[in-house]
């Protein structure tokens, strides 16, 4: 009988209760034996397959699950090791990975980076060291681990040689298509020791596909699947791609492989475009990613059905197969154990679990297996939602229309807000200044989870807030800063701190995210329009500022950063919640000024780190990004100096937006690449203050006078002193306080320094 199959690509590591990272933890300070660690990873790995199973998915993944991160796996399966590490040869010893992942006293660890466009965090190959091998074929292993503990023919899952190679360093002599060369024979093996243990279907996956891909590119793409189908001719390889329409579709399905597996959510227009257009090779499997891995929401069946009837009309049906768009990596495990969260919006979630169960449901109904009136029940529950309050505020939605047809930008030119500024904050030439936040120390957290407990009161919080600030206000002035800050010390989290205070948001009890190695996440839900209620930062605020007569920043996270690293809703557009959440800090930041507030800063850490993968997307990201951070900032007086903050260091790529948000002030991260981010501005005359960090806050050794010197100078080389702003890269809540006091008189003495030498030079 021709039968449609479910599917899984990946499921979350880190457990229902985060056993997973708990398990961790514990191995890594020494109070859990290796033994112990391994038998209990060993379980979890074992009771995630079974749940899969339980859920009624055909096609489960192996492999996927890890101990850190799925490179460093497939890295070390490689032997893929970094020469500054131990290794002899063989088989990687949990030691030795988790020395990788987490550095030693002796080696760094790898470096991390963002896995595509999402905010999990993968452990960067290095491809100088050695000769990859085959030292270890865990697919092999966790296949047969599988079939053999729980009768699971599971499907192996394993990252494809072009995108392991595209998310490597490649060092040495070799270039792209060697590397990749070097690692054929290896998945060869692999691929051949699957198939002759009985794996039936093999996800490779091979995201790289779905950006913007280079000639060279397909051409080795090319070659290395040709060779995977002579060399490995019993393999049945499904080529999975993610995150956005593959880039070239005709080039794809040319490809001499059993299956394809398609992102149907995240460019969904060009994939059925395509089907529709070039249909689909006749004797291949479809697997078809028609719910979302991504967001958080129940999908509309009935819409997912529709979608999977046209998708039938290019593919026969027992070589469709139903899944996720992506890996469940990305959202928590089950919207079941949130007890506390309003009915209508429980009811309108869906975590892993329940989105796999959406696509067996889907499969049971294209087989006949289930009644198709199941779907509507998805519908209805999707429109509860959409019809609640919380998704109808009139006075939100009026304001927001009104917004698109007004100018957003300042409404007078840079130079001329510099001359009142100036004028107003009387502030020296390269005034000094930190980024926001001060040392959360052990007793600050301590504080916060007693008051939330409600084991302190609110009044014996507010007080010990207040004395932070008294404290450090007096230790900024000692220092000699010029822009003080509050210190941040009743925030735990810039974004948290901002969901809990605005309409429109939730926070789950549960609803964690592996964001690396054993750290989590757990992002607020915007579920409705977003709204002010109330000042949330004023009070703070203008307590500090009464403590001094240097101005003190007022401190925001903007519209973007909160969006990103949200769950957004998903019923209306990004750009209508990004003007939303800016509609609704617009109100903040007036309140600030009107309370006497002069300098106010607008956080957007994660602006750069949302671009989308294509770059024909960026422009409409950018110029979105840039309203709402102006429909933050646009109303307030020429004489309010609007700063901004960024972390990354490849921001050649964006230099334009940044400068077309139009702040009056940015400073930016730049410890990592210092060199780079200053010659960028040989080719771009930037005109507006700008900070661009004097010292690494990564780290927390204090550098010396004539290092923090050497780095101004070398900044007013490409920037008007005019123009300069002194402060450290980042925020400084990591740190410990006595080397941040350090740090920073330090750093203001090197700006005395530059700042006589002008002087002298005049
Ligand atoms: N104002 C924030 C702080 O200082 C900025 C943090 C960030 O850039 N991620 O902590
Ligand atoms: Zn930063």
């Amino acid at each position: 009988m021709s039968k449609t199959k479910s599917s899984s690509l990946g499921y979350p590591r880190i457990g229902k209760e985060r056993e997973w990272k708990r398990s961790l933890e514990s191995f890594w300070s020494g109070k859990t034996t290796i033994d112990h660690f391994q038998k209990e990873q060993k379980q979890l790995r074992l009771s995630y397959l079974n749940t899969q199973k339980t859920l009624g998915i055909d096609y489960i993944p192996v492999g996927d699950f890890s101990y850190y991160d799925h490179v460093l796996d497939t890295a070390v399966a490689f032997g893929l090791v970094p020469s500054r590490f131990e290794y002899e040869g063989g088989q990687v010893s949990d030691e030795t990975y988790f020395a990788i992942a987490r550095g030693t006293d002796s080696a760094v660890a790898a470096e991390m980076t963002k896995w595509y466009n999402t905010n999990y965090h993968y452990i960067v190959p290095e491809l100088n060291a050695r000769e990859p091998k085959l030292v270890d074929n865990r697919w092999l292993r966790l296949y047969e681990e599988a079939k053999s503990e729980l009768g699971i023919d599971g499907k192996p899952v394993l990252l494809g040689p072009i995108s392991f190679v595209q998310l490597a360093k490649q060092y040495g002599e070799k270039d792209f298509s060697q590397h990749v060369a070097s690692l054929v024979p290896l998945y060869v093996e692999v691929f051949n020791q699957l198939a002759e243990a009985g794996a039936t279907l093999i996800q490779v996956d091979e995201p790289g596909l779905a950006g913007d891909v280079s000639e060279e590119v397909w051409t080795v793409l090319e070659r290395v699947y040709q060779t995977f189908a002579q060399a490995a001719p019993k393999a049945n390889v499904l080529l999975q791609t993610y995150f956005e329409s593959v880039s070239d579709y005709d080039r794809l399905i040319k490809l001499p492989v059993s299956g394809f597996g398609l992102d149907f959510v995240h460019g969904k227009e060009d994939v059925v475009n395509n089907i529709k257009k070039q249909g689909f090779p006749a004797g291949k499997i479809l697997a078809a990613g028609i719910i979302d891995g991504r967001n958080i929401w129940r999908k509309d069946l009935t819409k997912a059905y529709a979608d999977l009837e046209t998708i039938t009309e290019f593919v026969e049906a027992d070589r469709l197969i139903v899944q996720p768009s992506c890996s469940l990596l990305h959202v928590p495990v089950s919207v079941e154990v949130e007890s506390t969260l309003p009915k209508v919006l429980k009811e309108a979630i869906a975590f892993a679990n329940e989105k796999l169960t959406e696509v067996v449901t889907l499969a049971n109904v294209k087989n006949s297996e289930i009644d198709a009136n199941i779907l509507i029940e998805s519908k209805q529950a999707i429109e509860r939602l959409d019809q609640s309050e919380s998704r109808n505020n009139k006075a939100v939605q009026k304001e927001l229309a009104v917004s698109k047809t007004e100018d957003t930008s300042r409404g007078i030119d840079a130079q001329t807000r510099y001359e009142k500024q100036t004028k107003k904050l009387q502030l020296p030439l390269l005034p000094t200044t930190t980024i926001g936040s001060f040392p959360q120390t052990k007793e600050v957290r301590k504080k916060r989870l007693d008051w939330r407990k409600e084991r302190i009161s609110n009044s014996e919080y507010e007080e010990f807030i207040q004395d932070e600030m008294d404290r450090w206000i007096a230790i900024q002035e000692d220092i000699g800063l010029d822009v003080l800050v509050h210190g941040e010390f009743e925030r735990t989290d810039m974004v948290e701190f901002f969901g809990e205070k605005l309409g429109g948001f939730q926070f789950t009890a549960n609803g964690w995210v592996q964001s690396y190695g054993s750290r989590c996440v757990k992002p607020p839900v915007i579920y409705g329009d977003v709204h002010f209620k109330e000042a949330m930062t004023v009070k703070e605020t203008v307590y500090a500022q009464s403590k001094t007569t240097k101005p003190v920043k007022g401190m925001l996270t903007g519209p973007v950063t909160i969006y990103n690293w949200s769950f957004p809703r998903t019923d209306v557009s990004e750009a209508d919640v990004v003007n939303q959440i800016a509609l609704a800090l617009k109100k903040e930041v007036l309140a600030l000024e009107e309370n006497g507030i002069g300098v106010i800063q607008v956080d957007e850490p994660a602006l750069r780190e949302g671009l989308p993968l294509k770059r024909a997307k960026w422009d409409a990201y950018l110029n979105q990004s840039v309203i709402g951070f102006q429909l933050t900032v646009n109303h307030v007086q020429p004489e309010t100096q609007i700063h901004t903050h960024m972390c990354y260091s490849d921001f050649q790529d964006i230099i334009e937006a940044i400068d077309a948000l139009d702040a009056d002030v940015i400073s930016i991260e730049m410890s990592r690449s210092h060199g780079e981010l200053i010659s960028s501005f040989e080719d771009f005359t930037y005109d507006k203050g700008i900070g661009l960090g004097v010292y690494d806050i990564h780290s927390p050794r204090v550098p010396a006078q004539e290092e923090m010197e050497r780095n101004i100078e070398r900044a007013l080389q490409v920037l008007d002193q005019r123009l300069f702003w002194v402060n450290p890269d980042c925020g400084l809540k990591t740190r410990q306080e006595p080397e941040t006091v350090e740090a920073l008189k330090v750093m203001v003495q090197a700006a005395n320094k530059v700042r006589q030498q002008i002087e002298v030079n005049k």
